[in-house]
C-alpha cells in the first residue's frame, strides 16, 4: 500500500472551487486527507515538498487522435496513453477517424477494450457518418449504447446541410453532442496554410478563413433550428469566434473548444519565423520560401489578428474548452513538400507548457487555465471527475508552473513526433500524474 504526501502545495480544483496552498496525501489510489493550509503529518508517505507546484485534477482532452486501428505506425492506443500521462491528461476522448472508421458497435467497444489498464481513461467518440464518408448517417443510438460519448466525422466536415441536421436531431434523444469539423472544402481546397500575407510570401496556397466561418454559421443555424447539441472542434478564426458569441448569447446549445496552437502560434512559424517570449527569433529565420512543414495543420496556424480573437473568447468565457488536437504522424508524412505534407501537430506532451506562456504573460489566470482543461472540458461532455476532495479516487496532475524545458521531438513519448516547437523553449512542466494507484514521473521527479 503506498502512500505520497504533496506538502506546501497550492492546490487548483475548479470541482470544489478551492484555490490555496496546502497538503494532499494520496493513499493507495484514493485522496486519504486534505488539509488547507497544510499539516498532514504522514511519516510512512513519501514527502514531496512541492512548494511552488500546483496540484490539479487531472486534464481532460475532448479532442484526440489515437490512429489505432489502422494507422499504428503514427501511434497506437498504449503509446498515445503514455504521451498523455506525461501531459498531465488522465482522460482522452479518442477520434473517429481510424480504420476502420468508429462507426460500429464492435469498433467503439475495441477501443475501450484495448484502453482498459493503461491508467488513463480513453472513451471513444463515434462517427457521425458510415465510415465518415458523409452519406449516410451512422448508427447513433447503437454507438452510445456501446460507450461513445459523441459524434464526429473530424478531419472531414459534414459537407451535407440535411445530413448535419439529421445528426443534431439525433443528439437530442441520445443525449450527446455532435463535434463539427468546420470547413467549407469549396473554399479550402488546394489550400495547405493560412491564406495571407505569409501565404502570398510563401506562394503556398491558402485556406481562407471565410472555409471555417461560413460552416461555423451554417452549424449554428442547424442547432439553432433543431435544438441539438453542437459542439465546434478547434475554432481559429475571427469571424467564427464572433458567429460563436452572438449563438451563446441568443442560448443557442452550442460549445467550442480552441487548441493550444491556434492559441499561442501564428501562420508566421510556417515560414520558420516564430518565437516564443524571450526566445530570440532571428537565428530562426530559415529563409524566404522555406517551411517547416510541422505547422501544418488544419485548420491552419492563423494570423495575429484571429489568434487575439481566439483567446479573447476564451478569457470571456465564450469558449470554454481547450483541446489539443493530438496529430501523430510517421516522419515519412511530414519530411515532404509542404502542400503533400499530412495535416496535424503532436500536442499532447506540450500543450500545458505552451499555454503557460499566456500565464506568464498575464494573458489568463493560472487558475481559469486549469478550468480550461478539466472542469471545461468535463462538462461539456459530461465526463466530469470528482476532483481533488477526500475520499475520491486519486485523478491528478503536480506541474512546476515556471519550470523551463527544451521541446525534444524525438523524445516525445507519441509515437508522433512531429512538433513545431521542436528545440524552443517551453516553461511549465508536469511532473506527475496520478490515476488510482497508477503514477507517471517525469524524469526530473526521478532525480528528486
Ligand atoms: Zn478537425
Amino acid at each position: 500500500m503506498s502512500k505520497t504526501l504533496f506538502a506546501g502545495v497550492r492546490i487548483i480544483c475548479p470541482h470544489t472551487g478551492v484555490d490555496e496552498v496546502g497538503d494532499v496525501l494520496v493513499d493507495d489510489g484514493r485522496i486519504g486527507l486534505l488539509r488547507l493550509g497544510g499539516g498532514v503529518d504522514a511519516p510512512d508517505a513519501e514527502r514531496i515538498d512541492a512548494s511552488g507546484m500546483v496540484l490539479s485534477p487531472g486534464f481532460v482532452d475532448l479532442h484526440t487522435h489515437l490512429r489505432e486501428p489502422g494507422e499504428e505506425q503514427k501511434e497506437t492506443i498504449e503509446t498515445g496513453a503514455a504521451a498523455a500521462l506525461a501531459g498531465g491528461f488522465t482522460t482522452l476522448c479518442a477520434m473517429p477517424n481510424t480504420y476502420p472508421a468508429l462507426d460500429s458497435r464492435i469498433s467503439i467497444e475495441t477501443v475501450r477494450e484495448r484502453a482498459e489498464g493503461l491508467g488513463v481513461r480513453i472513451v471513444p467518440i463515434g462517427a457521425i457518418t458510415v465510415g465518415r464518408m458523409g452519406e449516410q448517417l451512422a448508427p447513433h443510438h447503437a454507438l452510445a449504447a456501446a460507450g461513445a460519448v459523441a459524434f464526429s466525422d473530424d478531419g472531414s466536415p459534414v459537407s451535407s446541410a440535411g445530413l448535419m441536421r439529421r445528426a443534431l436531431q439525433y443528439s437530442e434523444p441520445t443525449g450527446l453532442p455532435i463535434t463539427s469539423h468546420c470547413e467549407d472544402l469549396s473554399l479550402s481546397a488546394g489550400g495547405s496554410m493560412h491564406e495571407g500575407a505569409v501565404s502570398a510570401r510563401l506562394g503556398i496556397p491558402g485556406i481562407p478563413a471565410s472555409a471555417e466561418e461560413v460552416m461555423v454559421r451554417r452549424d449554428i443555424a442547424l442547432a439553432e433550428e433543431t435544438g441539438g447539441r453542437l459542439h465546434i472542434a478547434h475554432i481559429s478564426t475571427a469571424g467564427a469566434v464572433s458567429a460563436l458569441r452572438e449563438a451563446r448569447a441568443r442560448g443557442v446549445p452550442v460549445t467550442a473548444e480552441a487548441t493550444p496552437h491556434h492559441l499561442l502560434l501564428t501562420d508566421e512559424w510556417v515560414a520558420g519565423w516564430g518565437a516564443l517570449d524571450g526566445e530570440p527569433n532571428a537565428d530562426r529565420i530559415v529563409g524566404d520560401g522555406a517551411y517547416d512543414t510541422s505547422t501544418k495543420v488544419n485548420p491552419p496556424l492563423r494570423s495575429g489578428d484571429h489568434v487575439r480573437a481566439v483567446l479573447d473568447a476564451v478569457r470571456d468565457g465564450t469558449i470554454d474548452v481547450i483541446a489539443t488536437d493530438h496529430a501523430p504522424h510517421a516522419p515519412t508524412d511530414k519530411a515532404c513538400e509542404y502542400g503533400c505534407a499530412a495535416f496535424g501537430i503532436s500536442g499532447l506532451e506540450t500543450a500545458l507548457g505552451l499555454l503557460m506562456l499566456l500565464v506568464h504573460r498575464g494573458e489568463l489566470d493560472l487558475n481559469r487555465l486549469v478550468h480550461l482543461l478539466t472542469a471545461g472540458p468535463g462538462s461539456t461532455f459530461g465526463l466530469s471527475g470528482q476532483g481533488i476532495r477526500e475520499g475520491a479516487v486519486a485523478d491528478l496532475v503536480l506541474f512546476d508552473p515556471d519550470q523551463p524545458w527544451v521541446v525534444d521531438g524525438e523524445a516525445l513519448l507519441s509515437r508522433g513526433k512531429n512538433t513545431p516547437l521542436h528545440g524552443h523553449t517551453l516553461r511549465g512542466k508536469v511532473l506527475m500524474t496520478v490515476v488510482g494507484t497508477r503514477t507517471y514521473r517525469a524524469n526530473q521527479m526521478e532525480e528528486r
